[in-house]
């Protein structure tokens, strides 16, 4: 198995196990892929959700392909501009921005705030009207549907806590249009991640089209609608999900009288499918039911699984043996270390190196060192070359920056 023109093998050689590896060429035909295709709705502005994949790295790859940045916090923020991105194209969401993040990204001039709530807007307001400026942003607005996505990445139900409900957001936007420190020039939605069906997104624009009719209305003036990320990929070999393009072409039906600039915050979509976690089996141990493949990858390294069951398919790297059944688990001790159960699977044995595939997005970046394990490293390969583009932190490293008060 390759990463591009690279062999898996040899990158587990050089750099060891657990690793992530992105291919440079998957993130860009991603990225072109998906910005094409939402250009069946004009001109668009799409804006990388650094949150599915900060490497900086990874960033610069995206930011050459001309995208913009979604961030969600002050540290996202830093990463954007490390990368190359320009402050105008950076779009701010989030539901619990601090003063000092605010103030962080006011003097970086960026391009928008999402702003979730009038008591974020208004604080918002202040904090520019003090240093004499106007805040570009928009109004995220919660249209109450549901993504039918698992519920701890659903985000557009009235019960999530996630912008303000649609039918208040009259009332809102305009109070807040009418401040100094703001310039509101539109809305924002983002109803959820892994959407394998676009009907309920269709519904959410559906909403907010009948919202910007109504601001108008009442005399407001709306140049701008963020319609969020979301979009989701296959996990499994046979998932069918919506493709871009047909994303694209329900966006451009729904939106095609709203004439605003449409902007777009993707994730997923385009870095989940252009990574592999790289692991080897530790050893097979028998188990009641199914055998246990150990592997060297974890919980820590990636979350998913133990987070929200979800499916990561496993590869063995050089596939020669019999097929098995097994629980594929990693070393941490906790039951939720598994990554599958009675999954059916290439043949593995001790020693040999196998992928996680769709890897790509929140996986390194939601790594921890729990059980004191080494913070996993990443790979970015580009032909027939690759870099380590996060190293592996060790765990003595990280023990390193602990302190022992002396009073002990
Ligand atoms: C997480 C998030 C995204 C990206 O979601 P994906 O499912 O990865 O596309 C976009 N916008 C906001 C506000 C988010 O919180």
């Amino acid at each position: 198995m390759f990463a591009e023109d690279v062999p898996l093998a040899r990158i587990a050689q050089e750099v060891g196990t657990p690793v992530y590896v992105y291919s440079r060429a998957t993130l860009e035909r991603h990225a072109r892929v998906f910005m094409e295709a939402m250009q069946q709705a004009g001109d668009v502005d799409v804006a990388f959700a650094l949150k599915s994949n900060p490497n900086i790295a990874v960033l610069k790859v995206l930011s050459r392909m001309g995208m913009g940045a979604d961030v969600v916090s002050s540290g996202e923020l830093d990463r954007a501009l490390a990368a190359g991105m320009t402050a105008d194209r950076i779009v701010f969401s989030g539901v619990g921005k601090t003063d000092a993040e605010m103030s962080h990204a006011l003097d970086t001039a960026i391009g928008q705030f999402n702003i979730e709530s009038e008591e974020e807007g208004r604080d918002l307001a202040a904090l520019a009207a003090a240093r004499g400026q106007r805040a570009p942003a928009t109004l995220r607005v919660n249209p109450d549907v549901d993504a039918g996505t698992h519920a701890k990445i659903s985000t557009g139900k009235a019960e999530n806590k996630f912008g303000v409900a649609i039918s208040d957001a009259p009332g809102i936007f305009a109070r807040l249009a009418a401040m100094p420190g703001l310039n509101l020039r539109g809305v924002a939605l983002h109803i959820g991640s892994l959407i394998a069906d676009l009907a309920p997104m269709e519904a959410a624009f559906t909403r907010v089209g009948r919202l910007l009719v109504e601001l108008r209305a009442a005399g407001l003036t709306i140049t701008h609608v963020d319609l969020g990320g979301g979009l989701g990929v296959p996990y499994r070999p046979h998932d069918v999900l919506p493709s871009p393009f047909e994303y694209g072409a329900m966006v451009a039906r729904v939106t095609q009288d709203w004439d605003v600039k449409l902007m777009f915050e993707p994730g997923r979509v385009i870095c989940g499918n252009a990574g592999v976690l790289l692991t080897r089996v530790i050893r097979v141990k028998p188990g009641a039911t199914h055998p246990f493949v150990i592997v060297d990858a974890a919980m820590n390294d990636l979350a998913r699984p133990a987070l929200y069951d979800a499916y990561h398919h496993f590869e063995p790297v050089v596939a020669s043996r019999a097929a098995m059944t097994a629980n594929i688990v990693g070393p941490v001790c906790e039951s939720g270390d598994t990554f599958a159960t009675a999954r059916e699977i290439g043949g593995v044995v001790q020693g040999d190196l196998a992928v996680f595939r769709t890897a790509g997005a929140y996986g390194a970046t939601m790594a921890s060192t729990y059980n004191s394990r080494a913070m996993v490293p990443e790979v970015l390969v580009d032909g027939a070359r690759y870099a380590v583009v996060a190293d592996r932190i060790a765990a003595s490293t990280i023990m390193g920056a602990e302190r022992v008060p002396d009073w002990l």
